[in-house]
């Protein structure tokens, strides 16, 4: 099994911290969906160097060797973590 480095996000919802990987929808409402309710955070670029770092629990896979967490939980399965505060906390879903 060949480990692959894990492509970077580029902008982080501010209000449910989902990772976001396209530019294109840049300065928009978060919206994504959480069930019937939709996510009312705006996203934030995070494109400077030093915004994520490389996640030591999976090792920059976003994958735990646990068959039971298949997604690594403290990097959303991205391998990435973001570096910087965010004004709220994260919403609990
Ligand atoms: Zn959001
Ligand atoms: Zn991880």
């Amino acid at each position: 099994m060949t480990m692959k480095k894990m492509m970077r996000p580029v902008m982080i919802c501010t209000v449910c911290g989902v990772y976001v990987y396209s530019l294109y929808l840049a300065g928009n409402y978060c919206g994504n969906r959480y069930g019937a309710k939709r996510c009312l955070g705006m996203r934030r670029l995070t494109i400077n160097l030093g915004d994520w770092m490389e996640c030591d629990t999976c090792d920059n896979t976003g994958l735990l060797i646990d068959e039971s967490y298949p997604n690594c939980p403290g990097c959303q399965g991205t391998g990435w973590l973001y570096t910087r505060p965010l004004p709220r906390r994260y919403v609990s879903i």
